[in-house]
Parts: C-alpha cells; sequence; structure tokens
C-alpha cells in the first residue's frame, strides 16, 4: 500500500471531536449552533463544529476561574506538574497521525511537514516548558538588614489562547504549555479554519493528568467568541497569536475592560538580504525554502528578497531553477511538498496581491496563477516577482501565500534601510562571508529574529516574536513561562 494511500484511508476512517471542551467534558455549545470546517485540498466539508460565543465563553472563564482559586493545578507541587506535562507531551506523541491528519484536513498543509515538524515540535513545547517549571526562582534582595525582601512569582489565573490557522496545533502548543506550566488555567479558542486538532489536543490533555476546568477549548468565529475572551473581565491575560489587525483589537479590547495583559505574535514581512560574497546556491535554497514552505502562509516567510545589483539576475535564475522543488498537489501524499492554501477567500486575497503586482510594474518571473488541473482546491503556484521597489504593495503588505518579491540594493546601507521599511519586525536573514558585514547587519535590523548564513534556525531556547508592528511579547524560550507569572513583592519587616 503506497504512502498516500494509507493516509487517505486514515483521513476516511477518522471521526473527529467536534464539541467544545469545558470543565473536563465535550459539550455542545449552549445555543447549539455549529459550523462547518471545509477541506481546501477539496473544497468538501470535514466536519460540523459546535460554535461557541458569549455564553460558551462565560460558562468557560467561570470553570477555569474555579478551578484556579482551588489550586488544584495552580498550587500543584513544580514536580508532578512537571509529570503531567511530559505525558502531554508523550499523549501528542503517541497520538502524531491523528494530529497530523487533523491539521492537514483543515488547513491544507503537506502531511509530511506535519509528521516531521508540527507534531513533534508541539510535543517537544509541552516538554520543554514541562522543564522549566521548577527553574522558576524567586529572589531575596540585598535590602536593610532590618527587612526580609523576597521577590516571588505567582501565576496570573485565567490566561485565553487564541490561536490562528497556520500551525494550528504548534501554534496552540506555543500558548497553552507556558500557561499551563506556570500554573494557569487556560481556555484556548482556536481559528474557526482549523478546529479539529484543538480537541484531540484537550482529550490528550485530560488523560495526562490536568484537573477538570484547568484546561478548556472553546471553538468558534473570531468576532464573537474570541471577541468575547478578550472582553471578559475574568481573562486575566490573551495570548494572541494572528494578524496585526486584530493584534491591536485585542489592545483595544483589553483596555475596554480589565486590563488583562496582552501578549501579540502578528505579521510579518521579513527580508533575506543577499550580499555579493554569499555561498549563493546555500542563500538560494533558503529563500526558496522559506517562501514556499506552508504555501507561504508562515508569519516569518522571507517575502522580500534583498538581492545585490551585482548578483540579481543569477540569483533570479539559480531560484527559478530551484523552485521546481516546490509542486502544488495533494497534501495527503507524503512526496508532496506544497499543499492549497487555507481557505478561498484566502487564495482569492493571494491571488489578487499577484494581479496589483503586476499591475504596480513588477515583472511576473515564476508561477502567479492556480496550477492546472488542481481548480477544486484553494492552490496557488509558487510565485515569484522581479523588478520590485519598496514602494510596491507586494513589497509592503503581508501577502500570507506563496509570493515572494526580489527588490535590487547597491550598498549595505541601501540594505538595511530597505529591510527597516516596514511597519513588520519578525524575522530577517544576511547571507555574507564578512564577519563585519554579518555583525553590522545584525545590529541595525530592526527584527526579533537575525539569521546569519540560515534562515528559520532555532530550538526552543530562541526567544521568537518581533519588533515594532508585529507584535509584543515572546513564544518559545524561558521567559516566556515567566510572562505567564506575575511579581510580587514580599516585605517583612524584622524590628
Ligand atoms: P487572524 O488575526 O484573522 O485570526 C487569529 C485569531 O484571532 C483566530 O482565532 C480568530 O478567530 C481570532 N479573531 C479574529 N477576529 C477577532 C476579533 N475581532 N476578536 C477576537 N478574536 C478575533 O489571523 P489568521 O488569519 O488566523 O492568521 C494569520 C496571521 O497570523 C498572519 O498575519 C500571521 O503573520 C500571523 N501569525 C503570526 C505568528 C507569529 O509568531 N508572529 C505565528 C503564526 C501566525
Amino acid at each position: 500500500m503506497n504512502d498516500a494511500k494509507r493516509w487517505h484511508d486514515l483521513a476516511d476512517a477518522i471521526k473527529p471531536e467536534t464539541r467544545l471542551f469545558i470543565g473536563g467534558e465535550f459539550v455542545e455549545a449552549v445555543d447549539g449552533q455549529r459550523f462547518a470546517t471545509l477541506n481546501p485540498a477539496t473544497g468538501k466539508p470535514i466536519a460540523e463544529v459546535a460554535r461557541g460565543n458569549e455564553k460558551d465563553v462565560d460558562l468557560a472563564v467561570a470553570v477555569a476561574r474555579r478551578a484556579y482559586k482551588s489550586g488544584v493545578w495552580s498550587r500543584m507541587a513544580p514536580r508532578d506538574r512537571m509529570a503531567v506535562m511530559y505525558r502531554i507531551a508523550q499523549g501528542i506523541e503517541a497520538h502524531a497521525d491523528d494530529f497530523a491528519l487533523l491539521d492537514c484536513l483543515d488547513m491544507g498543509k503537506s502531511i509530511s511537514e506535519l509528521i516531521n515538524g508540527d507534531v513533534p515540535f508541539s510535543a517537544l513545547t509541552f516538554q520543554y516548558f514541562g522543564e522549566a517549571i521548577d527553574k522558576v526562582e524567586g529572589v531575596v534582595t540585598s535590602t536593610d538588614p532590618a527587612a526580609l525582601h523576597m521577590i516571588t512569582r505567582q501565576p496570573l489565573g485565567v490566561v485565553a489562547c487564541v490561536t490562528p490557522w497556520n500551525y494550528p496545533l504548534m501554534m496552540a502548543a506555543w500558548k497553552v504549555a507556558p500557561a499551563l506550566a506556570a500554573g494557569n488555567s487556560v481556555i484556548l479558542k482556536p481559528a474557526e479554519q482549523s478546529p479539529l486538532s484543538a480537541l484531540l489536543l484537550a482529550k490528550i490533555i485530560a488523560d495526562a493528568g490536568v484537573p477538570d476546568g484547568v484546561f478548556n477549548v472553546v471553538n468558534g468565529f473570531g468576532e464573537d467568541a474570541g471577541r468575547a475572551l478578550a472582553l471578559s473581565m475574568g481573562v486575566d491575560k490573551i495570548g494572541f497569536t494572528g494578524s496585526t489587525e486584530v493584534g491591536k483589537l485585542m489592545l483595544i479590547y483589553a483596555g475596554q475592560s480589565n486590563m488583562k495583559k496582552v501578549t501579540t505574535e502578528c505579521g510579518g514581512k521579513s527580508p533575506q538580504i543577499v550580499l555579493p560574497d554569499a555561498d549563493l546556491d546555500t542563500a538560494v535554497t533558503y529563500c526558496v525554502n522559506n517562501i514556499y514552505t506552508n504555501q507561504g502562509e508562515v508569519c516569518s516567510a522571507s517575502s522580500r528578497l534583498l538581492v545585490h545589483e551585482s548578483i540579481h539576475d543569477e540569483f533570479v535564475a539559480k531560484f527559478i531553477e530551484d523552485a521546481k522543488r516546490f509542486q502544488p498537489g495533494d497534501p495527503l501524499d507524503p512526496a508532496t511538498t506544497m499543499g492549497p492554501l487555507v481557505t478561498r477567500e484566502q487564495q482569492q486575497r493571494v491571488l489578487s496581491y499577484i494581479e496589483k503586482g503586476k499591475a504596480e510594474g513588477g515583472e511576473l518571473v515564476f508561477g502567479g496563477g492556480v496550477p492546472a488541473g488542481l481548480e477544486n482546491g484553494c492552490y496557488v503556484q509558487p510565485t515569484l516577482f522581479g523588478k520590485i521597489t519598496p514602494d510596491m504593495t507586494i513589497a509592503r503588505e503581508e501577502i500570507f501565500g506563496p509570493v515572494g518579491a526580489v527588490m535590487k540594493f547597491k550598498d549595505h546601507e541601501e540594505a538595511i534601510a530597505i529591510a527597516n521599511d516596514s511597519i513588520y519586525g519578525l524575522a530577517s536573514a544576511v547571507w555574507t562571508k564578512d564577519l563585519a558585514t554579518a555583525h553590522r547587519a545584525a545590529r541595525d535590523i530592526e527584527a526579533g529574529i537575525v539569521w546569519v548564513n540560515c534562515y528559520e534556525h532555532g530550538d526552543m531556547t530562541q526567544p521568537w516574536g518581533g519588533f515594532k508592528q508585529s507584535g509584543q511579547g515572546r513564544d518559545k524560550c524561558f521567559e516566556t513561562i515567566l510572562a505567564h507569572m506575575q511579581t510580587k513583592s514580599v516585605w517583612i519587616h524584622l524590628g
């Protein structure tokens, strides 16, 4: 049986959970509403999912608060909480096929990428934040001998995680794992385009021993369930990953309600700068990979390729040759390197950016349309534009699709100026063999992440987040568990 057939058979047999998860139980939405989730590779419905609104959010907040106050999780001994986190990681690994299938069907990512990337990294995220739990320490400060001053950390209370569709399980793991590890109760609101894997995660988390009410999932639409969470007086923090537009709304909702803490991981328009002394073949491979992986639906996708004018033509020729590795196809086939975009709406949005690129004078050198024979799905060909200038729309706006834009520069200063000419500042890379040039670029680029002679390398210790309108706060890394705690000063008068 070939691999694609095996995945199709598993997909035909899978019966996803579709209810909400509140208080340790799968339940229908209070109003009994449901919404369809569609497979973007075929356009066909996968399931009807319970659609939560403000009423379900209120229920989830109440049970999460009760569980938090009971101390059943928030005051569990760190090593016991750690053991539960490890069991969650093991549970994800044990259900790797199911998680991969659910995200593949929901949002079109290739099954290979899920099995080799999203699923193991999600398990690792629970393991890492489990390991972090008993590394959080307080401090006794050097102060007046007549006093003992201790600085301690406590959980925040109830944390709501609002997540996007581009890495459904992995973005949920990045948000939920540090919040749980820190001792909070959690309510997860997945994106409405990819609601299914969060419900399997709920089962794994419950089976691992997280007490009832500590972890809850309320599927629903952003404008109702997401907004209700962000406006709730009973939520102490919103951990948000998604667009800059909605990230800004989260800050407004916090101000309109209880001044809850907000961290936002938002959009990007990340540059890769290729200097004349770069190892060109390697640079090209990374530029191709990091605009087409996951169909370009990646916050850190390197959608701006800044290439020195002396190597521009050679770069473009090599890029086009190498880009043939990315062939849109059936995401359930492990040989497929590129699936469909998440929805018809997203496909149309990306195609409209391609039209804008052409209309504004960009030179379409590769792709640019819908691949033949795949019209039923939401596919877009891997696409590359040359002759792009920094003022053009496709050089400025986040497209969130497989569309690269090549721009020329004359010298280092001009490259840095173009790189920084963006409202975003998530990721970046510089390709050079010169140590001083690399260090100067790393210092001068306004981005949360600078890679030198690589892209998308990293591990759990790497802070993930951006400068400027790419958001505030960081995912992964040790500081993230601290961001899910609050600082308390205990000043004891010794007389
Ligand atoms: P989105 O902002 O449309 O939605 C994200 C989440 O917010 C979803 O759960 C959605 O239901 C919810 N939401 C939407 N409107 C809301 C509202 N009015 N009130 C409350 N909640 C609301 O983003 P998306 O299209 O799902 O994801 C793509 C975006 O995510 C891109 O901009 C991408 O760059 C960004 N992203 C960033 C990172 C990062 O680490 N910086 C990682 C992944 C994705």
